[in-house]
């Protein structure tokens, strides 16, 4: 399971945990990454209860927004990392090889195509084929990605992890570092779409949240991580 803490794979795991598989939680570091989605990823997998929560750390991977000259890729999204699913999607069939899971469970929704083309139907069909081709031991534990929200626009996700029970005021959709949402961000923005469109009220914009706004706005905004197309992982 590779679990950013955002909505889609908290709501992956729920969902995967109500079928009663056996879940292992994998976080992949990458540079800058908000210290909100390794808090929310920690909490989602303690709450879920998952066998085991493994953190694998890449530095040295950065989105578009944090490459000093990101020169022909400046026109992607800020938020795009390069050959992020082949690389998370590679690190995660090692650990289920290791393990000898028969799933890798990723949470990408209709949403994310738009945007990001290593999240086509495609992509993961090829991505499955060469990963299997590079493991007998995947072959024989039947190894498959696995995208429960793949025809899911982010409304139907949140619509989808209300009804399956996920702690939804533990996952994390800002961009931004703090100890709370910013709710300016594109994150924070798509997030209060997804829950308007989904008729949904957001536990997070309680008062306890809206706090943290002028703690973040004064001062711990980091500026590289603006921009838009953050989706979650
Ligand atoms: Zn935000």
């Amino acid at each position: 399971m590779l679990l950013s803490g955002g909505i889609d794979s908290a709501t992956c795991l729920y969902l995967s945990r109500k079928k009663g598989n056996l879940n292992r939680a994998l976080t992949i570091r990458f540079h800058g990454i908000a210290r909100g989605e390794v808090r929310a990823a920690t909490r989602l997998a303690r709450a879920a209860g998952v066998e085991e929560h493994r953190f694998f750390s890449m530095p040295e991977l950065m989105e578009v927004s944090d490459i000093g000259s990101p020169g022909r890729l400046a026109a992607l999204p800020s938020t795009y990392i390069p050959m992020k699913n082949s690389i998370y999607y590679s690190v995660a069939a090692a650990f289920a090889e290791e393990v000898g899971a028969e799933r890798v469970v990723g949470g990408h929704n209709s949403d994310d195509r738009a945007l990001f083309e290593d999240t086509a139907d495609v992509f993961f069909r090829e991505m499955q084929k060469t990963l299997r081709t590079a493991s007998a031991r995947l072959r024989e534990q039947d190894f498959r990605i696995w995208r429960p929200l793949r025809t899911m626009t982010k409304a139907e996700v949140v619509t989808l992890a209300a009804r399956l029970g996920v702690p939804l005021e533990m996952t994390w959709s800002c961009h931004r570092e703090g100890s709370a949402h910013c709710w300016e961000c594109d994150g924070c923005l798509q997030r209060e779409r997804s829950f308007r469109q989904a008729g949904l009220r957001d536990p997070l914009r309680d008062g306890k949240d809206r706090k943290g706004i002028k703690r973040v706005v004064s001062g711990q905004i980091r500026a590289s991580r603006e921009g838009s197309g953050r989706t979650d992982t």
